[in-house]
């Protein structure tokens, strides 16, 4: 019997360390797409492409899942001393998903790590680390709880996120110390922080479908604040037309 509710597939974070390698996510994604009126079913990094293909024939949204740092040589770049752990085989997965996903016209939605992997698959750049290459920037690794919005950000008009949100101005919280350098052709930057530093981009010139790459967490953030649910609304509700 069709439930009506759109399956919306969300990417895992690795922990490699052996003998105990697992996939895990945290449950607030879950929580959040469920909340949102969608199906979350979990997405395993496989290395099969045509399994990884397989996943996405039975999705109808995509959420990109925070996590670790992006190995810089998918961005064209030699590692720098302060790049974080990195996981090779989860970043070849994602960025094989987004790049299926935003050709294909599937709706998606990166968030924090995930902004990152839709900002590289669309040819853009990062910075390995905020603080050694962004003088002047602000706290972008809060010592907070995860709830509690740390710093503003200011969005660009007119842009989805905008028309999501109902408002140019949000605080948010922050738990990242990469960030988007340089969004690409396919994406536009459309929040920022007051340093300047991206906080959101969506796709726009050959990138039809619904592409949205949100740098805060918005799922630690809607059981304290309900606005920020509409994040995750929009993305099951375009998956609901994407899916007919
Ligand atoms: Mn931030």
């Amino acid at each position: 019997m069709a439930s009506g509710r759109p399956l919306i597939g969300i990417t895992c974070s690795h922990d490699t360390q052996t003998p105990t390698e697992r996939y895990y996510l945290y449950m607030n994604y879950v929580h959040a797409v469920v909340e949102a009126g969608g199906t979350p079913v979990l997405l395993p990094a496989v290395a099969d492409e045509t399994a990884a293909r397989g996943m996405l024939e039975h999705i109808s949204g995509l959420l990109l899942s925070g996590g670790d740092d992006l190995d810089p040589y998918f961005f064209h770049e030699e590692p720098r001393p302060e790049l974080g752990e990195i996981h090779p085989d989860r970043d070849a997965f994602e960025l094989f998903l987004a790049r299926e996903a935003l050709a294909g016209g599937m709706p998606v939605l990166g968030i924090c790590r995930g902004c990152q992997v839709l900002c590289v698959a669309g040819g853009g750049t990062l910075y390995q680390d905020i603080n050694s290459q962004v003088p002047g920037a602000l706290k972008h690794q809060q010592k907070a709880p995860g709830w509690h919005p740390t710093h503003d950000v200011r969005l660009e008009a007119p842009s989805r996120l905008a028309g999501i949100m109902g408002t140019l101005e949000l605080r948010v919280n922050s738990f990242h110390h990469q960030a988007i350098r340089e969004a690409g052709t396919d994406f536009r930057v459309v929040a920022r922080a007051a340093d300047g530093i991206v906080e959101a981009i969506e796709g726009h010139n050959k990138i039809a479908g619904f592409a949205l790459g949100i740098q805060w967490h918005p799922e630690r953030m809607w059981s304290h604040n309900r606005e920020f649910l509409k994040i995750f609304a929009a993305l099951v509700k375009e998956a609901v037309v994407y899916g007919r």
